[in-house]
């Protein structure tokens, strides 16, 4: 671990006790989830949480059912915005519509830091619409630069941009030791959606 974390490219020198901008990238499991188990964790604090949800449209993810079906004084400070089509997006198969899903999700995250409207802010999966070059890796780090300082993001997905690795105080990359996947197993209901 590199005790001189407080360098030039952080956001501010003296962050001890601020909100941190967080990674989870890598190509093994659990990204989606950490941020999910963060999302609830906050919720049990009373903090007010947005997530956005990019590149992910439609109700097939038991996570929305769930949050769903909080308590009234939980779901009060739970925002969750889908910004993406039903379908998981590659670079191969992306269309217009992806990006104007994605772009909508991205103008709903930069208000609500900019407003100071949220603790957590989830932005999931927007690594690959940033690696896909829907998003401005830029603008992305210059809002982030210029977040309140007591809100908290997090940001998903594999493939995260160095731009973004070299402002954040947390990076975690999961690397896959087994992946299921690679033995032909496709994502399963409750486990991965
Ligand atoms: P989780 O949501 O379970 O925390 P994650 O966010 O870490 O997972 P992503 O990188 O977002 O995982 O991948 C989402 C899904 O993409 C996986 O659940 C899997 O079904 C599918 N997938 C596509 N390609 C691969 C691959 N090469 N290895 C693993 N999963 C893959
Ligand atoms: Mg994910």
């Amino acid at each position: 671990m590199d005790k001189k974390l407080k360098n030039a490219d952080l956001i501010n020198p003296n962050w001890e006790q601020r909100g941190y901008i967080q990674i989870y990238t890598g190509n093994g499991k659990g990204k989606t989830t950490a941020s999910l188990g963060l999302a609830m964790r906050a919720l049990g604090r009373n903090w007010k949480v947005l997530v956005v949800m990019f590149t992910k449209g439609g109700d097939n993810y038991g996570e929305l059912t769930s949050f769903r079906n909080l308590s009234h004084s939980i779901q009060e400070n739970l925002t969750i915005e889908q910004a993406g089509l039903d379908r998981i997006v590659y670079a191969h198969n992306m269309c217009q519509d992806d990006e104007k899903a994605i772009k909508r999700g991205w103008e709903i995250a930069k208000q609500a830091i900019k407003n100071n409207e949220y603790q957590l802010i989830i932005l999931d999966e927007i690594n690959i619409a940033i690696d896909l070059k829907i998003l401005d890796i830029d603008e992305v780090v210059e809002v982030l630069k210029n977040k309140p300082q007591d809100m908290e993001i997090v940001l998903t997905g594999r493939n995260a941009h160095p731009k973004a690795i070299k402002i954040a105080h947390l990076v975690s990359k999961i690397e896959p030791i087994k992946h299921y996947w690679n033995m032909g197993i496709d994502a399963r209901k409750g486990i991965e959606f």
